[in-house]
């Protein structure tokens, strides 16, 4: 049952001074992957509804399906990453349960056999690492998606009618559990965001899914449970589904621990349930009691063979792995030049693949890093998206630093340069032509500009005269308003000293 009312919670404060908090992180990545998981059939997103579908992924009566090799090998790729054992055998397994979006009936998901195990990262959280354990990394499917039409909100409820899309079923996943993730306390939110932030980027520098958040390609969910703060003990857990984005992942345990610390404090029990997560309102309502292992029935999947990657095979990916997180991290802050509170906060503010790639399209380090972390941060946070899912690409940073560099815009006009991508105006360069930004940089009409500011400011120009060349400030400012903004600054002021000095 959902409800929809506001529930009592405690601020964060005195909710940790009451509970400690325990959290279990599961990630779920789509593989980029040609073709499906158990089929030939294509994987691109934003295809026609059901126009990627075969007997197999259909779950009709008789089809036969058979392994994605490409995706194993993600899958082993992943789990080395994460420091876990890869199993030499391992089965699938069908975990049953009826829902529309599913065709079969059954998930083809693995159980008590999964292909990687027992692994680790170690994430930073203000300066801080923080050892997060890893369960286990499985492979399986993912679901159709159901539209419901009708209703306000895009839920069931209220709905008249529902669709299904059937595109996305079959499509690989590998699902990334930690274990219990204890001792955070005030940091568990941060934590959590860090944890998803880093496996994002581990993930892409492997190469294996686009993780796209707001497409639903990396998706979270929050497992998190209170117990009386030093007891000790583990409470009642709660899961909320499907948090997509990095912020919405701190919010969601920030809420959580707010919400079950009231009820825990009025005596009421936590109820073991799945929870969803409301991005507009920012808290979880209840979805459904919790099913437990047993219900599902999983038993092993007879139609595929087991899967037995071979030591040679499972070594040659190992040697063919990326750099691990922290010693890129180190690396790139040593190219960089970055200290370590600028690195962290471009670390925390998602953005140090952007900053990455922003260097390689050409913009200094500094540069990159200043408008991702201050103009673009700024508006993804008025827009509560992410930075990555502005729409303003590193190439396009990379040329509108570019074009401060060649001086045919300066800091200022650039900040209306990334106005016009935002509002989807074209190119950095079409957006400096349609909107008419470009600096004076005409040695005749800057030249005109400076000689009225100085006939109009006769007092200035003998201050400057005599050489108390801070003056000159205020005729660069005359300038400037008289041109409208767009001139550099720096070329005003050396035409005013040329001609007064
Ligand atoms: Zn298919």
């Amino acid at each position: 049952m959902t409800t929809r009312t506001a529930e009592k919670v405690l601020s964060f404060e005195e909710a940790l001074a009451g509970f400690d908090p325990t959290m279990g992180l599961e990630v779920h990545v789509e593989l980029n992957t040609v073709s499906k998981m158990f089929c030939g059939c294509a994987t691109g997103f934003g295809a026609e509804p059901n126009t990627q579908v075969c007997p197999v992924c259909l779950g009709l009566p008789g089809a036969m399906p058979v392994v994605n090799e490409k995706a194993v090998e993600s899958a082993i790729r992943i789990g080395l990453a994460l420091n876990c054992r890869i199993a030499s055998w391992c089965r699938f397994a069908r975990k049953n349960y009826f829902y529309p979006d599913m065709p079969k009936n059954f998930q083809t998901s693995q159980y008590d056999e999964p292909i990687a195990f027992d692994g680790w990262m170690d994430v930073e959280v203000d300066g801080e690492t923080v050892r997060v354990e890893i369960e286990r990394a499985h492979m399986e499917e993912d679901t159709g998606k159901s539209l419901h039409v009708g209703g306000a909100t895009g839920r069931i409820h209220g709905a008249d009618h529902s669709l299904v899309d059937y595109n996305r079923a079959g499509i690989p996943l590998i699902e990334i559990v930690t274990k219990t993730i204890p001792g955070t306390r005030e940091k568990a939110p941060l934590v959590a965001k860090a944890y998803v932030a880093q496996l994002r980027d581990l993930l892409l520098a492997l190469g294996v899914s686009d993780v796209r958040m707001e497409q639903g390609s990396l998706r979270c969910d929050v497992n998190l449970s209170l117990a009386p703060a030093g007891s000790g003990q583990l409470g009642t857990r709660t899961e909320t589904k499907n948090v997509n984005s990095l912020r919405s992942v701190e919010r969601a345990v920030r809420y959580e621990i707010a919400r079950q610390a009231a009820l825990l404090q009025s005596g009421v029990p936590i109820v073991q349930e799945t929870r969803h997560w409301h991005e507009d309102t920012g808290v979880t309502t209840s979805g459904r009691e919790k099913s437990d292992a047993e219900d599902y029935r999983y038993f092993p999947e007879p139609d595929l063979v087991p899967v037995a990657p071979s030591t040679e095979w499972v070594d040659e990916l190992r040697a063919s792995l990326p750099e691990p997180p922290r010693e890129r991290l180190a690396r790139l802050q040593r190219e960089w030049g970055f200290s370590d509170l600028e690195m962290r906060d471009t670390v925390g503010a998602g953005a140090l693949v952007l900053v990455e790639e922003t260097v390689a399209a050409g913009a200094a380090p500094g540069a990159a890093r200043k408008w991702w972390l201050s103009e673009l941060a700024r508006r993804a946070n008025e827009r509560g998206a992410e930075v990555a899912d502005l729409g303003v690409t590193p190439t396009d940073v990379a040329r509108v630093q570019a074009l401060v560099d060649e001086g045919r815009i300066n800091d200022k006009l650039a900040r209306q340069v990334f106005d016009g991508l935002l509002a989807g105006e074209g190119t950095p360069d079409e957006v400096v032509e349609g909107r008419g930004l470009a600096v004076v940089s005409d040695e005749g009409a800057l030249s005109a500009a400076v000689d009225r500011a100085i006939a109009d400011n006769p007092a200035v120009a003998d201050k400057i005269r005599d050489g108390k060349v801070a003056a000159a400030g205020a005729l660069i400012g005359a300038v400037m308003k008289e041109l409208g903004g767009k001139a550099d600054a720096g070329q005003v002021r050396e035409l005013i000293l040329a001609k007064l000095i």
